[in-house]
């Protein structure tokens, strides 16, 4: 595919599907809840049974393939997709490399369930893939920035290389969304997303979807959707693609803010330490100005003491304690109340779409008297 003018594709995002209309046609996609569809004699027609295809599922997608300008398969949550791809792909004896920093869940489903169906699952944290052999891999799993760590893999380095030693490089993108980084342009065979995120952006409903430019591996992820049940609802789906329509809105303000904060509160002597790609300070700074379109809405900040942490969540008025990020309200949490192996003090904090300058000035009353 030619190299993406990602603007371009924003704007066709918004209006696809309005292209082709005739008067009196829908310009918004409706939602259709229909389990079943007018079927007689021999089975034909776009849509049959419920759990094969759904009018609003396609909407839905359509928008994203030109966004991600991919193929995309829609599933009802992040993990879902995750599955979609270590079902549809993963076989006996397959040996799978995942982020040992990276989503915990990922982990824990191939060592639960893929493990004990003969799959070796290895680990290796966000730095490490640098350096790091993929001979005899089946699957590279790479999530960047990883979450919560907001560490940073090259992907221009490591997606060849892991592709040379024979391996599918899967691409986790839900930290960045398409508007942050384009894993598919940097080779990746897919990536998943969790659009419970930012790309739904209301905190409403869990979602998430696979892209990729190969048309095999969409072809099993679907049947593997079809077959598994793995189904989003229609609703769920028409929402999301509510949400997508103001991406671009969101993420900005949230990516703006985010830097705008990151610096200040690097520079408050109640912060122990700050990491946000977009400071000098990371340690892969000039990384990310490289590979990250945006330095994305997530800040990693440490505090001394976990109570600090729990005081300044609990106390600023326009942070909220929620697990889960990229949502239009900004949220924080202590990622070791999960078992993250990250600093008692250590807090993930999601930026969100408030005006910037409100938001600061609320989180430096409360760390001023912390
Ligand atoms: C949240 C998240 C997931 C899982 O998504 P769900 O929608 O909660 O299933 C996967 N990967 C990353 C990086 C996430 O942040």
């Amino acid at each position: 595919m030619p190299p993406t003018d990602l603007d371009t594709l924003i704007a066709r995002t918004l209006h696809h599907g309005i292209g082709a209309a005739k008067a009196g046609d829908l310009v918004v996609p409706p939602i259709v809840p229909s389990a079943v569809y007018y079927l007689p004699g021999e089975p034909s027609g776009p849509y049959q049974y419920g759990r094969w295809s759904n009018p609003t599922w396609d909407a839905l997608e359509d928008a994203l393939a030109v966004l991600e300008n991919a193929q995309v398969v829609a599933f009802p949550s992040g993990m879902a997709a995750i599955s979609s791809i270590f079902y549809s792909q993963i076989k006996t004896g397959d040996r799978v490399l995942l982020p040992s920093d990276g989503y915990y869940t990922t982990r824990a489903l191939a060592e639960k369930f893929l493990a004990p169906m003969g799959a070796f699952i290895e680990s290796c944290p966000t730095t490490g893939f640098e350096t790091r052999s993929f001979e005899d891999f089946r699957m590279v799993l790479i999530e960047t920035p990883s979450n919560p760590g907001l560490d940073i893999c090259d992907l221009e380095s490591v997606i060849p290389r892991a592709k040379k030693g024979g391996a599918l490089v899967i691409v986790d993108n839900t930290t960045m969304t398409p508007l942050g980084q384009r894993p598919l342009d940097l080779g990746a065979d897919a990536l998943v997303s969790s659009d419970s995120k930012a790309i739904n952006g209301h905190s409403d409903t869990c979602f998430g979807h696979v892209a990729s430019r190969n048309s095999a591996l969409i072809a099993d992820v679907r049947e593997w959707r079809k077959l598994s049940g793995a189904i989003p609802g229609s609703f769920e789906a028409w929402l999301v693609h509510r949400g997508l329509e103001t991406l671009e809105l969101r993420f900005e303000r949230m990516c703006e803010s985010a830097m705008t904060i990151a610096e200040q509160l690097s520079a408050h002597p109640k912060v122990e330490s700050v990491k946000y790609p977009g400071l000098p300070t990371h340690p892969a700074h000039m990384l990310a100005k490289k590979q990250m379109r945006r330095f994305g809405g997530l800040i990693a900040v440490t505090f001394a003491t976990d109570s600090d942490a729990e005081r300044f969540i609990d106390a600023a008025e326009f942070v909220r304690p929620v697990t889960s990020f990229g949502g239009t309200h900004t949220s924080a949490e202590r990622r070791a109340r999960w078992g993250d192996k990250v600093s008692s003090g250590f807090v993930r904090l999601s930026v969100g779409c408030e005006p910037t300058k409100v938001l600061w000035d609320e989180m430096k009353r409360v760390l001023d008297v912390l």
